[in-house]
């Protein structure tokens, strides 16, 4: 009989992972507070809020608690025809806490979902208002998600364009966008022009503009400049072009704004959350929008909006939503996202002395280390976890996105452990 990590390695695939020579997987018991406990007993902080999402740490009992009593009275029933109080309570939330604009929720399965009702929001609008429109104009080193319309606006050049080529939509990706974020902005700025000439020349074939806004995150963890997208904003009005904002990973206060384009004072047409929505309970998204694009649709031939999935609003996310939502509140974001971003700006920014070492950005409760090269995912993972951290880096870059929960002296394990093994080349590039 096989041992539990080897039928691991031969039965079960893993996110962007080879079936065949796998990198090595660490076997997680439990996770609490900040600490994840490894089926050996050691416990590692973690820094990655497993993937932006475990804002307030694991087994909160405040969430915990949530979840119990909402299972309790129905783990789970359809959405059509029906409806329910942690449904409405989360939507009235999210009503609240969003740009007074934005007000017609729909509630999705994952991100990547939400990308792609976002995108078919704005074809219907069109549709509704009797164009066909068949573009999408985005930026260069986006990410929005696995599946084929999210896809199709990631960046261009990674190598999931190349996989599904002839089968992905082609939409049109802007370059630019490369002065960085808190830098010094320059009116002659030609990086726009790019964007802006590409909305000219097919603006009347764009659904719309969709976009990560500050927070480029998958696709590099680019951190852009504010006017950017106060232009992009402006552009989008005076072509009339819809602008989706993708605030999946920067959603919830991550970047020191409760969503990143309030960095910018602009608001979205169609706004994406996910990821932290349930305090990294399970799996949620939202979309809100403005209400004319919810009339707009429900006006056309189809008479509403096509997308209705089995686990819709599921009642169990919806109420560890509300709570999360709470506590965010409760804790004072702000503050703890402040504080880490000091600790982060402190520890990290040192290490751009590194000539192993390219840049060191801070932004919020985000920090980044990229490396001159890629590095060596497996030998500094193993790193890591010898040195009790959980950081998983990816080509460049090594970066925290800690829980808000994150004590100093946490936080400074993980920063302590990031500049070790800066200073270990044959570590991090193997
Ligand atoms: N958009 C952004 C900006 C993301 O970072 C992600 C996930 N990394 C997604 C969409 C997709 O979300 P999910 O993985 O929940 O499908």
């Amino acid at each position: 009989m096989l041992t539990n990590l080897e039928f691991d390695r031969q039965h079960i695939w893993h996110p962007y992972t080879s079936m065949v020579d796998p990198l090595p997987c660490y076997p997680v018991q439990s996770a609490n507070g900040v600490e994840l406990q490894l089926t050996d007993g050691s416990k590692l902080i973690d820094g990655m809020s497993s993937w932006w999402a475990a804002i307030h740490g694991y087994n909160h009992p405040r969430l915990n608690q949530a979840v119990s009593e909402q299972l309790a009275k129905m783990s789970h029933v359809m959405f059509g025809g029906i409806t329910h109080q942690p449904a409405i309570e989360l939507c009235r939330r999210l009503v609240a806490i969003t740009a007074d604009e934005l007000e017609c929720v729909f509630l999705a399965d994952s991100g990547s979902v939400a990308v792609e009702v976002a995108m078919k929001m704005a074809l219907q609008y069109w549709q509704a208002k009797g164009q066909t429109r068949r573009k999408f104009l985005t930026l260069n080193h986006g990410y929005h998600g696995d599946t084929f319309g999210a896809m199709s606006v990631c960046d261009p050049h990674n190598s999931m364009h190349r996989l599904y080529r002839g089968f992905l939509p082609d939409n049109l990706f802007a370059s630019g966008v490369d002065i960085p974020f808190g830098a010094k902005w320059n009116e002659n700025d030609s990086s726009l022009n790019h964007f802006s000439s590409l909305l000219q020349q097919h603006h009347t074939d764009i659904a719309a503009v969709i976009l990560e806004p500050i927070v480029q995150g998958a696709g590099g963890m680019r951190f852009y400049h504010v006017n950017y997208l106060k232009q992009i904003r402006r552009l989008c009005d005076e072509y009339q072009i819809l602008l989706i904002s993708d605030e999946i990973a920067t959603g919830f206060g991550r970047t020191g704004e409760l969503f990143a384009c309030q960095h910018a004072q602009i608001v979205a047409d169609i706004q994406c959350m996910g990821k932290a929505l349930t305090g990294g309970y399970m799996t949620l998204s939202a979309v809100i929008t403005k209400r004319n694009i919810a009339e707009t649709i429900s006006q056309g031939d189809a008479g509403c909006f096509m997308h209705g999935p089995t686990f819709m609003a599921n009642p169990l996310a919806c109420a560890v939503a509300c709570a999360s939502l709470d506590l965010l509140a409760e804790n004072r974001w702000q503050q703890q996202v402040k504080n880490i971003a000091v600790v982060l700006e402190q520890e990290l920014r040192p290490l751009a002395e590194s000539p192993y070492v390219q840049d060191v950005r801070v932004l919020g409760a985000i920090g980044v280390v990229e490396m001159t090269k890629p590095v060596n995912m497996a030998s500094l993972q193993k790193f890591f976890v010898r040195q009790g951290v959980w950081i998983r880096p990816f080509g460049k870059l090594i970066y925290l996105m800690p829980p808000f929960v994150i004590e100093s002296e946490q936080l400074c394990r993980l920063t302590h452990a990031i500049a070790e093994a800066v200073s270990r080349p044959d570590v991090v590039f193997g």
